[in-house]
């Protein structure tokens, strides 16, 4: 076996949420394409089974899964196992932006994307890790990622409440981490941190800011957040699918706890 198999997902079976569109659909071609099994999950909806048929590499398959009810989660990673025999990878990816001056946000709204963002992922990391340690369903330990963003690490704008929450899933993965580190779970924890990824999620992103700042056009807003990147453009989902692949795989074996700036230098600057 060369050191390269190191990154390829052969035999590990993986859940991804908010995976009909999106940074998620192409964690899902990305991994299957890296040779795992996939159960993509989302809210209700044609996207989701129609995304899941498109997907070649590894076997894909289809159930709806809400983040926020713990319920959908102990089905959906029932599910896995029974499709799949094992589940191997979880990535935490469904997720909401609200955007707005502090003084504006309304509690309800706070509250929303605390549970979708935040308790999503927790009852992610809470089933997964039941599944994946020693005595659960599937016992060979396991990669679970969650996905955050450079507003869980700096300052934006108009996203304080959705700072909050991707600041709370960079912390919780830390104390997961640390945790299945010390009991011994063969189960790592890392959070992936996009800076702006050309997705449904970006082009409301644009359109919201282009409202707030009062600025002409949405190029002109564009070209703002162009210049955010170091690197000179915005990402694609398949930057943060590719850094998914890696911290599932086993090149990732020895990091665990680690946040990861998928973000064209944003954070560096
Ligand atoms: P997206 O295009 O809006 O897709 C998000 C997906 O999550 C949608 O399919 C959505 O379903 C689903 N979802 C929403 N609420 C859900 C719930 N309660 N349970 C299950 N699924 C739910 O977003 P994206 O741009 O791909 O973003 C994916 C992740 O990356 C999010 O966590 C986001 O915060 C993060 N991120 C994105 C960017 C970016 O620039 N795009 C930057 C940093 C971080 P519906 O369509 O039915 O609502």
């Amino acid at each position: 076996m060369s050191d390269a198999d190191d990154f390829r997902l052969d035999g590990k079976a993986a859940l991804i949420t908010g995976g009909a569109r999106g940074i998620g659909a192409e964690c899902a071609r990305v991994l299957a394409a890296a040779g795992a099994d996939v159960m993509l999950t989302d809210l209700p909806g044609p996207t989701g089974p129609a995304t899941a048929e498109s997907i070649a590499g590894g076997r894909a398959a289809y159930r709806d899964l809400d983040v926020t009810r713990e319920q959908d989660w102990i089905a959906a990673i029932d599910a896995t196992i029974s499709t799949f025999g094992r589940l191997d990878i979880l990535v935490n990816n469904a997720g909401i932006e609200i955007m707005g001056e502090i003084a504006d946000v309304s509690q309800d709204e706070f509250r929303r994307i605390m549970a979708i963002n935040v308790e999503g992922v927790y009852l992610g990391c809470k089933q997964a890790v039941r599944a994946m340690r020693p005595r659960g369903r599937s016992a060979g330990g396991g990669s679970i990622i969650n996905i955050s963003s450079v507003a869980g690490m700096v300052g934006v704008p108009w996203l304080s409440a959705y700072s909050a929450s991707k600041g709370a899933v960079r912390t919780l993965t830390k104390g997961v981490a640390v945790e299945c580190g010390r009991l011994g779970y063969g189960i790592r924890c890392n959070s992936v941190h996009p800076g702006v990824v050309a997705t449904e999620m970006a082009e409301s992103f644009f359109r919201k800011n282009q409202a707030l700042a009062g600025a002409e056009s949405l190029e002109q807003i564009a070209t703002v957040f162009t210049q955010a990147h170091p690197i000179g453009r915005m990402g694609v989902p398949r930057d943060i699918a590719n850094a998914v692949r890696f911290l599932a795989s086993d090149a990732a074996a020895w990091i665990t706890g680690a946040e990861l700036a998928v973000d064209g230098g944003w954070t560096a600057t």
